[in-house]
């Protein structure tokens, strides 16, 4: 059984569509595929639609969290959608995307990068507005090579000469806010250091205690050491282990199903949820 539990379609900075990204993951042979789009849940109903037969949807998020002046991603699983506490918090992350996003454009043309919105509003494609897109919009430029060079103390990452701040949630908040939904927090990424810095072990075992359910520890963003560490914490604080592709479609060169989650660390995260079911597919249209 091959488990993806971390992909982003068009819904946010992805470059498939939802009915796209479901057909593409049973074309690499997944079973399993969550939808974790950047904090909106808009894509699932196209995803269901098309969601062919032997493949079955999670849908969730990747929430947009802050600690200690450090941001993080809470992959978000199996909540209800429509409880009102955590979807009035994902507004109010997703209203501050489009002015975030002005104010790194025009940090970059101070810079003398001649980017406008127009440009990354074509980009995002009326997706949610996020930092990949102004970072594509730098290669469209010929400012950097790819995307992930844009993502540097130079130009985008956390504290970068372009850097703007935007509304993130506290992850204490984030988690209190998910269970209340009915659904499973798994910390996304966390030793991602390219990103910018990353939350201390001590923080993420308050986390834990806090009712964090599990941390993404196969990342293409994790090398063997961080893992190896990962994995050790995760063995520590009691906390489940998994592993996902993060595709964003041609936007990243990580192709789906290129690191996966142990069948039964997925079943326990069904097993704990109780805000939304897995999809099974029916064939779709
Ligand atoms: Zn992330
Ligand atoms: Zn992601």
């Amino acid at each position: 059984m091959r488990i993806d539990l971390h992909c982003h379609s068009t819904a946010s900075d992805g470059t498939d569509t939802p009915a796209e990204l479901v057909r593409n993951a049973a074309a690499a042979g997944l079973d399993v595929v969550a939808l974790t789009d950047h904090d909106t849940t808009r894509g699932y109903g196209e995803a269901i639609a098309a969601l062919p037969e032997g493949l079955t949807l999670v849908t969730g998020a990747e929430l947009s969290c802050r600690v200690d002046g450090i941001s993080m991603h809470m992959l978000a699983y199996l909540f209800d959608p429509a409880e009102p506490a955590l979807l009035a918090e994902r507004e109010l992350v997703r209203d501050d995307r489009v002015p975030r996003a002005k104010g790194m454009i025009a940090k970059l043309n101070a810079l003398g990068v001649p980017v406008t919105w127009e440009q990354v509003e074509r980009i995002a494609a009326g997706g949610s507005v996020g930092r990949p897109h102004v970072a594509t919009a730098l290669v469209e430029l010929g400012v950097v090579p790819t995307v992930s060079d844009a993502f540097t103390e130079e130009w985008l990452a956390d504290g970068g000469r372009a850097y703007v701040e935007k509304h993130e949630t506290d992850p204490f908040e984030a988690i209190r806010l998910v269970k209340n939904a009915g659904g499973v927090c798994v910390f996304a990424h966390p030793a991602a250091a390219k990103r910018g810095r990353t939350v201390p072990e001590a923080r993420i075992a308050e986390l834990a205690e806090a009712g964090l359910d599990g941390v993404e520890v196969d990342h293409m963003d994790h090398d063997a050491d961080a893992r190896d560490r990962l994995r050790g914490l995760a063995k520590e604080l009691d906390l489940l282990v998994t592993g996902s592709s993060d595709y964003h479609g041609s936007r990243k060169t990580v192709a789906l199903g290129a690191y996966t989650t142990d069948p039964e660390v997925y079943g326990e995260i069904t097993r704990r949820a109780t805000g939304a079911f897995p999809v099974p597919g029916t064939g779709g249209a």
